[in-house]
């Protein structure tokens, strides 16, 4: 049985899709997990800059709550994350030689799930290798070699065990916390202008303090 039977998410529409700058013409590059020797956050910031973030109806409700509708700017059809200064996104920050996220539990379900895509149906062909088995059936895993913190080879354990559950946990919506599925950096000073929503965001899904 796959998993994804009477699954609402069963879907892998471009709803959750990445899509590139309208002048930027970018070709997804899947590979199936199993290629994956290791992968890990670099917190290279590479993701956060040269990408637009659709964001979702209850994502734009609550950012916008939060920060104002500027928080957002219209992208083809899509209503995206606002990008600042050299095409970053707004809520990244520069620390210690890394690019952080400062609104790291609020930030968008696209933010959380990538460079993994992970599948109900497999995408292509060689589909055993994008299998993984959960739940009694089981998932189609890809991976977008834009992401520069992974190591080609054999799949390591904690790949296998801890990385890959964590992302389907995440598309499932079974949880929204992350370890293993982000940069395991934790900034030793709160990251300016969002010091409240940072105190707040490891409360709660949803931040309630509001930029200084
Ligand atoms: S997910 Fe990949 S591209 Fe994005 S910051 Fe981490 S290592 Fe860099
Ligand atoms: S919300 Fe955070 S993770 Fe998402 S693009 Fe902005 S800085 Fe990156």
């Amino acid at each position: 049985m796959n998993v994804a039977e009477g699954n609402p998410l069963c879907t892998c529409s471009s709803e959750n899709l990445i899509f590139p700058f309208p002048k930027r013409v970018r070709i997804l590059m899947l590979v199936p997990w199993s290629y994956l020797k290791s992968w890990a956050c670099l917190a290279c910031g590479h993701c956060c800059k040269d990408y637009a973030i659709p964001l979702a109806e209850d994502e734009w409700l609550g950012l916008s709550s939060l920060f104002g509708p500027r928080v957002a700017e219209q992208i083809l059809d899509k209503r995206c994350l606002r990008r600042g200064v050299g095409g970053r996104c707004i809520f990244q920050h520069r620390h210690d030689g890394h690019w952080l996220c400062s609104i790291q539990s609020a930030k968008p379900m696209t933010c959380r799930l990538f460079p993994f895509k992970v599948c109900f149906h497999p995408l292509f062909g060689r589909k055993e290798e994008a299998s993984y088995p959960y739940s009694g059936g089981k998932v189609f895993i890809y991976f977008d070699v834009d992401c520069r913190g992974m190591e080609w080879g054999k799949p390591g354990v904690e790949l296998v065990h801890k990385v890959l559950p964590e992302f389907i946990g995440l598309r499932l919506r079974k949880g929204r916390g992350q370890y293993y599925s982000t940069a395991r950096l934790r900034p030793q000073k709160p990251l300016p202008p969002v010091r409240p929503i940072l105190s707040a965001c490891t409360r709660m899904d949803f931040p309630l303090a509001v930029i200084e």
